[in-house]
C-alpha cells in the first residue's frame, strides 16, 4: 500500500476542516459532472486527512448538474424548477462524491440542511451530534442544502454561508472556500489590472467588505460578497478561512504548496461556540430599540428588561435572533428575544407586576436573557 503523503505547508496543522466546492468547479456542459476533477479533490482530502484533519465537504453543484439532465432553459430558473433540478442532480452528485472518496477507502455520509437546522437551537444540536458522529466513524460528511424542500423565505441561497455556518456548527478550525477566483483581490480582476491579490486578511473591515463587490455567476449563486459574509460567521467562531480557486487539479495540494489564496485569520479570541451561533444568524427578524438606562445596563453585562425597550420592529418568535439598538438606530447587540413579536410590543416599557396582568401568567422577566446576548464589543469591533 501507498502511504499518502501529507500537507506540510499552509494547510497543516488543522483539526477539522469544512471545503466547500462551488457549482461551476462540478458541472460541466449540459449537467455532466467533472469527475476526474473530483478524482484529484478525493485524493486531496485523503492527504489532508493523513495531515491529522477531519474532514467535512460542502459540495454544490446539484441544482447545475439537475437542470442539465431535465433540459432546464437557462438563466433564472424558477423555485419549483430548482428544487425539481435539485432532486435530480443531489442523487448523482452524492453517488459520485461516495465513489471518488471510495477509492481512498473513504466512507461518504450525506447530510441535506435547512435552514433552521442550524438556526433553531434544539435542531442545530440535533444535526451536530449526527455530524459529530459521522467524523467520529471516520467518515467525510458531504453536506448541501436541502433545495427540494428549500423554498425562497427559508434557505440559505448560498453554499458559502451554509458552509461557513457548518465550519462554526462543528467548531472546525478551517474553512476553504474554492471557487473560480484565486482571492480576494483590492478591485475586480477582470476590469482592474492593476488590481492585486490579498494574501492575509487579518480582520474583515468595511475596506475589505467594499473590496468584495457583488458579482455572481450563473451556476453558482455566492459571489465574493457571500463570502465575505462566511469570512464573519467563521472568523468569529474562531475558524481561519481560505478562499482559492478550484478551476485546477489537486486544488488543495497547490494551496499547499503555496498556490496563490488568501487567508482570513480567525478572530484571536473567538466568542463561545453559542454566542457565535447567535451572531451567525443568517437572517435577524426582529429590531428591538432600547433607552440609555438599558444601554448602560447592557454594557455592564446584564439582561435586557422590558422596561427599556421602546420599540419592537419586525415579525419573530420566540427564541429567533433579533437585533439590539440604541434610540439613534446604532446596533449594540444581537440576542436571542425570549418572548413573540406580538408579546414583545405588549410589555415593552413596562414593569414585571405590570408584564404578569398584560400576558396574563408570569412570564421570564427578560426580553434577552443576559447569556442569550452578545456585544458588539464581545467580538472586538
Ligand atoms: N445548493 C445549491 C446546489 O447544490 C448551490 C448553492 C450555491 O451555488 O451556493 O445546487
Amino acid at each position: 500500500m501507498t502511504t499518502i503523503e501529507a500537507f506540510a505547508g499552509p494547510l497543516s496543522g488543522y483539526r477539522r476542516v469544512v471545503i466547500k466546492i462551488g457549482s461551476a468547479l462540478l458541472v460541466e456542459g449540459r449537467g455532466t459532472l467533472k469527475r476526474g476533477w473530483m478524482e484529484s479533490v478525493a485524493a486531496d482530502v485523503a492527504r489532508l486527512r493523513a495531515s491529522g484533519a477531519g474532514v467535512l465537504l460542502v459540495s454544490s453543484g446539484a441544482i447545475a448538474m439537475g437542470r442539465g439532465v431535465l433540459k432546464l432553459p437557462k438563466g433564472r430558473l424558477k423555485l419549483e424548477d430548482s428544487q425539481a433540478a435539485a432532486a435530480v442532480g443531489q442523487i448523482a452528485l452524492a453517488r459520485a462524491w461516495a465513489e471518488v472518496l471510495g477509492d481512498h477507502g473513504i466512507t461518504a455520509g450525506q447530510i441535506l440542511l435547512t435552514l433552521g437546522d442550524t438556526e433553531e437551537r434544539r435542531r442545530y444540536l440535533n444535526g451536530r451530534a449526527t455530524i459529530g458522529k459521522l467524523l467520529k466513524l471516520g467518515a467525510v460528511p458531504v453536506i448541501n442544502e436541502n433545495d427540494t424542500v428549500a423554498t425562497t423565505e427559508i434557505r440559505y441561497g448560498d453554499n458559502d454561508r451554509l458552509a461557513a455556518r457548518v465550519a462554526a456548527m462543528m467548531g472546525a478550525d478551517l474553512l476553504v472556500l474554492l471557487s473560480d477566483i484565486d482571492g480576494l483581490y483590492t478591485a475586480p480582476p477582470q476590469a482592474d489590472p492593476d488590481a492585486r491579490l490579498i494574501p492575509v486578511i487579518d480582520r474583515i473591515t468595511p475596506e475589505i467588505e467594499a473590496m468584495a463587490g457583488g458579482a455572481a455567476s450563473e451556476l453558482s449563486r455566492g459571489g465574493m460578497k457571500t463570502k465575505i459574509d462566511a469570512g464573519k460567521i467563521a472568523t468569529v467562531a474562531g475558524a481561519a478561512m481560505i478562499i482559492a480557486s478550484g478551476k485546477v487539479a489537486a486544488p488543495l495540494s497547490r494551496i499547499d504548496a503555496g498556490g496563490p489564496h488568501s487567508l482570513f485569520r480567525p478572530e484571536a479570541s473567538p466568542v463561545t461556540a453559542r454566542k457565535a451561533w447567535i451572531v451567525g444568524h443568517i437572517d435577524a427578524p426582529g429590531v428591538l430599540t432600547i433607552d440609555a438606562g438599558a444601554v448602560k445596563a447592557l454594557k455592564q453585562g446584564r439582561s435586557l428588561l422590558p422596561p427599556g425597550v421602546t420599540r419592537v420592529d419586525g415579525d419573530f418568535h420566540r427564541g429567533d435572533t433579533v437585533i439590539v439598538v440604541d434610540e439613534a438606530g446604532n446596533e449594540l447587540a444581537r440576542g436571542l428575544v425570549a418572548y413573540d413579536a406580538v408579546d414583545a410590543r405588549r410589555i415593552r416599557g413596562q414593569n414585571s407586576a405590570v408584564i404578569e396582568t398584560i400576558l396574563g401568567a408570569p412570564g421570564r422577566t427578560e426580553m434577552i436573557h443576559r447569556d442569550d446576548l452578545v456585544l458588539k464589543g464581545d467580538l472586538g469591533d
